[in-house]
């Protein structure tokens, strides 16, 4: 299956699954992860319109955007504080923030470029000692803190669930999600708290987010099909 055949067939999916739960279909984007993807992938699947991608490593994406400036990037991956300077340069959302020293590394680097930048909260929301982010409890206090950080618009919440072949086993993780954000909106703790986004869902069980309240899907296998190992 060709690249923009693949897309195809997701953008159906999610707008079958979306419309099935009575949800709009524009309210859920679809994140192409390209990481360890060529270029060539990337223009194959912006040649059908697909303009948002999710990249988990800071070189590589920085290579990418370099030939790349029709399309928009989202940062997926761990953010060594040590790079927090090109997070915030090449990036429109990083979705993978969980500390508020990582926040505040990003926000004085976003100062210097006069850029104010979406961000995520990650959540470990299935408490995965293999999974970094912050835990359920320390969410609101993150959010509530990175309110004096007038370059960073805290916008939503993203998870990975620990990992499971069985999307079922990540459903209650993704209503967790869900209720998390809809107690921090009802603080106010979002930069919109009429509209908070969710990241949440990938190739095997972006259906199940989708109908748990995903606003981002993040799918990279089913879209460029199993990926090169990494160099
Ligand atoms: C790699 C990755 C994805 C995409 O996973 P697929 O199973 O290939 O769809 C999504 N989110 C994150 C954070 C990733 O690292």
């Amino acid at each position: 299956m060709s690249i923009s055949n693949n897309l195809q067939n997701i953008r159906k999916s999610i707008s079958e699954t979306a419309l099935a739960c009575n949800r709009d279909p524009a309210a859920i984007k679809l994140l192409a992860v390209s990481k360890r993807h060529s270029v060539h992938s990337i223009r194959e699947a912006i040649a059908a319109d697909q303009f948002l991608f999710g990249e988990n490593y800071i070189q590589e994406a920085q290579e990418k955007c370099r030939v790349i400036d029709n399309a928009a990037f989202h940062f997926i991956g761990h953010v060594q504080s040590n790079k927090a300077k090109l997070a915030a340069e090449l990036f429109t959302m990083v979705e993978t923030v969980d500390s508020f020293k990582l926040a505040k590394a990003l926000n004085k680097h976003l100062e210097k470029i006069d850029k104010e930048l979406d961000i995520l909260i990650q959540v470990n929301i299935g408490r995965d000692p293999k999974k970094s982010g912050a835990t359920p409890e320390e969410t609101a206090s993150l959010l509530k803190d990175m309110r004096s950080l007038p370059h960073i618009r805290a916008k939503g919440l993203m998870t990975i669930p620990p990992f499971s072949t069985d999307p079922e086993e990540s459903r209650g993780h993704f209503r967790n999600l869900r209720l998390l954000s809809v107690r921090c909106a009802a603080q106010n703790l979002f930069f919109d708290n009429d509209k908070v986004e969710l990241s949440m869902g990938m190739s095997h069980d972006y259906v199940a987010a989708i109908e748990e309240g995903s606003t981002f899907v993040r799918v990279g296998t089913a879209i460029f099909g199993q990926r090169p190992e990494r160099k």
